[in-house]
């Protein structure tokens, strides 16, 4: 009886709690008014003390006894119903920890509890007395402010953009009298926008079959090659929207994608967009997040997350690149960005536009079953032609560093000419393996069923997998000989052999080795574009999105390692690579050329290449995945674990499969579980289990379900396992 009268007054609160754990949990709101759905609260949680959102409140039932709510954070929700759904929704189809999702979708200072308080931002404005003159009382960076601010007002991020200035530099120069600040909370104009170009007849006639289908929700592919004019039909869409006083949320697949991105807002629909990428200093997120929630910006820019970004006025959704694997996150919660967008775009009825120059077989597939149109921009805007493909057959062929003879003369014939040379190999490191001369063994990973990688500058053996790093071996533990080789060749190779042979011209390698020191993969880029460097040597780092105006040639140097891999999609990326690639050379007048280093010059993927027709070669490799009963034509769930033991992990995988066979519906095939392609890694065991079916339905819906029973088997927790739906790799 006194239980019922305390349940009267007290509530139970459903808190989102940051851990990978699939549930959320139970607290009593105590002496707190139950705080709103969609607020922060402040949870005990183990020895731990969180922040979480509440997700729901309902009367005490029972006699449990709830740990309490400590605090209560917001005074109103942080995300909407609409947010909520959203992030619900992607936690259920991705079978994610929902707090985590939540984590996510949060700016790293608001999970951490600081306050959600926006107010409009500050513009910094020159003063009468700042002059352009150089003036010895001022740091280079000061005045570099300075000059920026006389042609224009600025807010605090962008300034820091353009000069390096920090606040607490512009509180100086403020404190001096020579800046000020001023508030400006209406439709601010940073700059007049740029006369468009006149749209060529495709980008017209794409805009105008985008636009005849209304404001409502409606998927378009913009296919069109590099340069073709996406990113200006993008532009006007979003202008359209703009003028009606709605938000554009415009997704690319990386940071270095997103400088471009903003300068060309700037300059078709003179303003200034909200920026969200991991790069930027927590402060600096955190205000863009709540100024896109406030519905302040009119486009807002991000990278993965920012899809989550709450923004009430949204109109149209642009997913540039939307080929590109950086959509899906591999780790923690492995959601796709570009699935989530499509979800959202739906939820919130507005259209959404999907462009790339080699889109993925999901989206081809989707227009072939009528769910996605297709708008084509066939050629390039300016008329540059396209670059022109060659397959360099390698066979019995010596190689001097990785390059047959042909690809070597045509590099030296493209310099010779004035042009710019990239040299694409998807392989960091000088050599991928090393091998004594005498007997044959090969250094492997003590850890990893793999080879070292041999890193010369360094003079390191490191495995690519787990980051072990050993000395070079002294002797072979085999036969006790001192010579060693090493097999194959990495960028670091190629860079070392072109720097030797082209002694006079700047060769710039960059891969995630050159370019570990923050700001250095800009700067390599920035000089790369310049065309002050005519050597480029890059891994998939370089098949995105830049801009090299004077490359003429490109050389892929092993097209191999795509045709034969055991993962189902490394064809299409090996193909979507070249194709982004060779889309970088003859940019401006020149036609640009690519050879393909291959053994296997009658390959029917390589030959589709050849003919410089990503989409004949889509097409194929669609056809082959529907034969084979592979994505997209068929949604795959992976569940992947590992541990001390092979045996501990096939057994759970196995019990895992026998509990799904008996709670998912019979059109869902499980298969036996298998040991990984990479059976050990960093010293564990890993193995997994393929779930597949022709519809999405009947996986999802037993998905939940399943994940708590296996979760509760006991040998679960031994071991380290997830849940992969939609994997981007069988790996
Ligand atoms: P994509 O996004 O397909 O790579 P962009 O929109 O970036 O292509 O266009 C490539 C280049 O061509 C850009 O410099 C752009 O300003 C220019 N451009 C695009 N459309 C036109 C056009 N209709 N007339 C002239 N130049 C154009
Ligand atoms: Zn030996
Ligand atoms: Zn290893």
């Amino acid at each position: 009886m006194a239980l019922d009268r305390a349940s009267g007054s007290r509530k139970i609160v459903e808190v989102a709690v940051p851990v990978p754990l699939y549930q959320c949990f139970d607290y009593d709101s105590g002496d707190l008014n139950p705080p709103a759905i969609g607020t922060r609260v402040q949870v005990p949680f183990g020895r731990r003390r969180l922040v979480g959102i509440v997700t729901g409140t309902h009367d005490h039932r029972d006699e449990r006894s709830l740990r309490s709510l400590e605090s209560a954070l917001d005074a109103s929700p942080l995300f909407e119903p609409l947010d909520r759904e959203l992030i619900e929704w992607t936690a259920r189809y991705f079978a994610a920890p929902i707090g985590e999702v939540y984590s996510l979708a949060m700016p790293v200072r608001l999970r951490a509890g600081a306050p959600a308080e926006w107010s409009p931002p500050w513009r910094w404005h020159a003063s009468e007395t700042a002059t352009s003159q150089t003036s010895t009382k001022l740091g280079r960076r000061q005045q570099a402010a300075i000059d920026a601010l006389l042609k224009k007002p600025r807010t605090d991020a962008h300034l820091r953009e353009v000069s390096g200035l920090d606040r607490r530099g512009l509180e100086r120069l403020a404190s001096l009298g020579l800046v000020r600040q001023v508030t400006d909370s209406s439709g601010e104009q940073p700059a007049a926008a740029a006369p468009a170009p006149a749209l060529s007849a495709a980008q017209s006639e794409a805009l105008q079959r985008i636009g005849d289908r209304g404001t409502g929700f409606h998927a378009t592919l913009v296919d069109g090659v590099t340069g073709s004019g996406k990113t200006e039909v993008y532009l006007h869409a979003a202008r359209q929207v703009v003028e009606q006083g709605g938000q554009c949320l415009i997704l690319v697949p990386e940071i270095g994608l997103v400088g471009g991105m903003i300068e060309r807002v700037r300059a078709r629909l003179g303003l200034e967009p909200c920026v969200l990428h991991s790069g930027m200093a927590d402060g600096e997120r955190a205000e863009q997040w709540l100024a896109a929630r406030a519905g302040h910006p009119q486009v807002v820019i991000g990278t993965r997350s920012g899809v989550f970004v709450p923004m009430p006025r949204l109109g149209l959704i642009i997913v540039d690149e939307e080929h590109d694997g950086s959509f899906k996150q591999e780790d923690g919660c492995r959601y796709s960005a570009r699935s989530v967008a499509i979800w959202r775009a739906r939820q919130r009825n507005v259209p959404i536009l999907l462009g790339s120059a080699t889109p993925s077989l999901e989206s081809l597939h989707l227009v072939d079953a009528g769910q996605f149109h297709r708008v084509v921009l066939p050629s390039r805007a300016g008329g540059a032609e396209l670059p022109r493909v060659r397959l360099l057959d390698v066979r019995a062929q010596q190689l001097d560093h990785g390059l047959c003879f042909e690809s070597q003369s045509q590099i030296e014939t493209h310099l010779q000419a004035g042009g710019q040379v990239l040299v694409f190999l998807n392989r960091r490191g000088y050599a991928p393996a090393v091998m004594c001369h005498t007997c044959g063994w090969v250094a492997d990973c003590s850890r990893c069923d793999a080879h070292l990688t041999l890193h010369r500058g360094r003079g390191r053996l490191c495995c690519h997998h787990c980051g072990l790093e050993t000395g070079p071996p002294q002797r072979c533990p085999d036969c006790g000989d001192r010579q060693f080789a090493g097999i194959g060749a990495g960028t670091e190779r190629l860079e070392h052999a072109l720097s030797r042979r082209f002694a006079s011209e700047a060769v710039l390698r960059i891969d995630r080795d050159t370019t570990r020191r923050v700001g250095e993969l800009d700067a390599r880029i920035a000089r790369a574009e310049s065309g002050d460097a005519r050597i480029l040597i890059g891994t998939q780092m370089l098949a995105k999105g830049h801009n090299f105006p004077n490359l003429s040639l490109v050389v892929v140097v092993d097209a191999d390692q795509g045709l034969f891999s055991a993962d189902f999609r490394a064809a299409e990326r090996m193909a979507q690579g070249i194709f982004q690639v060779g889309g970088r050379a003859g940019r401006a007048e020149r036609a640009g050329e690519v050879l393909i280093q291959t053994h296997h010059p009658d390959h029917p993927l390589l030959q589709q290449l050849v003919r410089g027709d990503y989409s004949g070669f889509a097409r194929m490799a669609l056809a082959e995945r529907r034969e084979a009963g592979m994505p997209p034509a068929r949604h795959f769930v992976m569940l992947r674990a590992e541990g001390a033991a092979q045996d501990a992990v096939l057994a759970w995988l196995g019990e895992s499969a026998r509990i799904g066979r008996g709670l998912f519906d019979p059109s869902v095939a499980i298969w036996d579980p298998i040991p990984a392609p990479m059976a050990r890694r960093a010293g564990r065991h890993r193995g997994q289990l393929l779930l597949e079916c022709d519809r999405r339905a009947p996986l999802q819906s037993g998905l939940s379900g399943w994940i708590a029973a296996i979760g509760a088997l006991k040998l679960a927790r031994s071991l380290r396992w997830s849940v992969d739906v939609d994997p981007q790799s069988m790996l």
